[in-house]
């Protein structure tokens, strides 16, 4: 299996990175997708994805968009050519659910994003809440390829985006029994050649893990559950679930 996307720069790593990452690879995680949010963290991404032999992306989250440079996409033109490791543009997009960026500054840092991904042909890691009227208008401008990162959106949004022809990235945020019903029932919906399947971790722990891990914080190791919970939702053996995305994640990210 290929994690699609985790925050390996995230404060809850920095004391035991290496052995999360060993976790991770004994637990038949092939590869992941190592999440930059910023420049300071994309360079940090880009460092690990090195030393580990991972991937990872550059970009700027929209929470972070207000920080964003006016030399932005020149800024990570040169991150992303500077390793061979450095695959997609991202995490971009638009949250208006937090709102932690003004929106407009949010908008025009994630066109100049995908712009960037348009001109250089690399893939786009996106992030939309609440958000999705106004992400896809900026998608209208580009023709690029990529993922909706961590969906959680209505079918309606789900049918755009999937028609777009962007991969769907799905999290733990499906085994969440109060809250990830509206997802669940969608799941059907996702063909599995378009599904992606992400920790998003240290967030999102799946709550189908039995006996709950004493710690909160999530971590690659457990991205079997997602995929058992997708598996449980399509009716399908769990080894198709994750042979599909892995293939999946290779089409999209390994070029
Ligand atoms: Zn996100």
């Amino acid at each position: 299996m290929f994690d699609a996307g985790v925050n390996l720069t995230s404060s809850q790593f920095s004391s035991d990175l290496a052995e999360v990452i060993a976790r991770a690879k004994n637990a038949g995680i092939e590869s992941m997708l190592a999440i930059g949010c910023d420049l300071t963290s994309s360079e940090q991404s880009i460092s690990l994805a090195e030393q580990y032999q991972l991937y990872c992306t550059a970009g700027v989250h929209p929470h972070d968009a207000k920080d964003a440079p006016d030399t932005l996409y020149d800024d990570l033109l040169t991150l992303l050519k500077s390793s061979d490791r450095a695959i997609a543009v991202g995490e971009c997009g638009l949250d208006f659910n937090r709102d932690f960026s003004p929106r407009p500054i949010q908008q025009s840092v994630c066109l100049t994003q995908l712009q960037l991904a348009e001109a250089i042909d690399y893939p786009v890691y996106l992030h939309e809440r609440d958000a999705h009227d106004a992400l896809f208008s900026l998608l209208q401008e580009v023709n690029v390829q990529g993922v909706l990162h961590c969906f959680t959106g209505d079918h309606n949004a789900l049918r755009r985006y999937l028609d777009y022809g962007l991969m769907i990235g799905i999290t733990g945020w499906v085994c969440d029994e109060r809250r990830g019903q509206a997802l669940q029932d969608l799941i059907q919906y996702i063909p599995l050649d378009r599904l992606l399947l992400e920790t998003d971790a240290p967030y999102l722990l799946p709550r189908t893990i039995s006996p709950k891990p004493k710690s909160r914080r999530n971590e690659p190791m457990y991205l079997s559950y997602v995929a058992e919970q997708i598996a449980h939702l399509k009716q399908c053996p769990v080894t198709e679930v994750m042979s599909t995305t892995s293939a999946n994640f290779k089409q999209l990210f390994v070029r």
